[in-house]
């Protein structure tokens, strides 16, 4: 899954109004971001493998330190830990703990058996969505329509800013995905983790974005300087 990932970040900025956007996506995407790194360092392996899902040619051979349900649960409590240390806002790193638990979840529902419980478990998890194009198109558009409508109810735009970064973000995620789908399959594994490196590119397009919108639950304040 990848802009369903997404969709929980924007649709969880209602229920954390004083959280970035951009520590929202880095929540949800953590596996994700996580993953390339493992993969340049050898920890984990992936295969390009066409028509090992309907919807994508990655086979994911091996990744237990960024795709395990107890390593997730791992990274949610450190992840959330360290922001309600930071930031001071429980409600905050509680909805990121959910936020991130959600990557396994959603991950869960898409992938074929290829989630492990735990490093070195031989049991996988995967409910295959991947094997119907229409099925996760559908699925996975309709996760991603709720979440972008969810965060435009929780913010309002401080400036032009706030409504073009947002906008061209939600249709560049949009563009990614389609590309992936309908384009040839990566040319190498080193080229993947290059690429899904670029995902550290959103959650900081997300940062900016958020700055420059205003939630609607919490009392304005003077827009950002451009
Ligand atoms: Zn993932």
């Amino acid at each position: 899954m990848f802009i369903g990932h997404f969709a929980v970040a924007l649709a969880a900025k209602k229920a954390a109004p004083r959280t970035s956007l951009g520590t929202l996506v880095m929540a949800a995407q953590f596996a994700d971001l996580l993953w390339p790194i493992f993969l340049l360092l050898g920890v984990e392996r992936v295969a390009i493998a066409p028509g090992n899902t309907a919807f994508t040619p990655l086979d994911f051979v091996s990744y237990p330190f960024s795709h395990s349900l107890v390593a997730d649960v791992g990274w949610a409590s450190l992840f959330a830990g360290v922001y309600r240390l930071v930031k001071h806002d429980s409600r905050g790193a509680l909805c990121l703990w959910f936020v991130l638990m959600s990557h396994w979840v959603l991950d869960a529902l898409t992938h074929r058996p290829d989630l492990p419980l735990y490093p070195g478990s031989s049991t996988y998890v995967g409910l295959g969505l991947w094997n119907s194009r229409a099925g996760t198109l559908l699925v996975e558009g309709a996760i991603f329509a709720l979440g972008v409508v969810l965060y435009v109810h929780a913010t309002r735009p401080r400036d032009r800013v706030g409504i073009y970064a947002f906008w061209s973000f939600i249709v560049l995620l949009v563009l990614i995905y389609f590309g992936n789908l309908f384009g040839p399959p990566p040319p190498s594994v080193k080229a993947i983790a290059i690429a899904a490196l670029g995902l550290w590119l959103f959650v900081t397009w997300a940062y900016w974005l958020d700055r420059h919108r205003q939630p609607r639950s919490l009392p304005g304040s003077s827009p950002p300087r451009p």
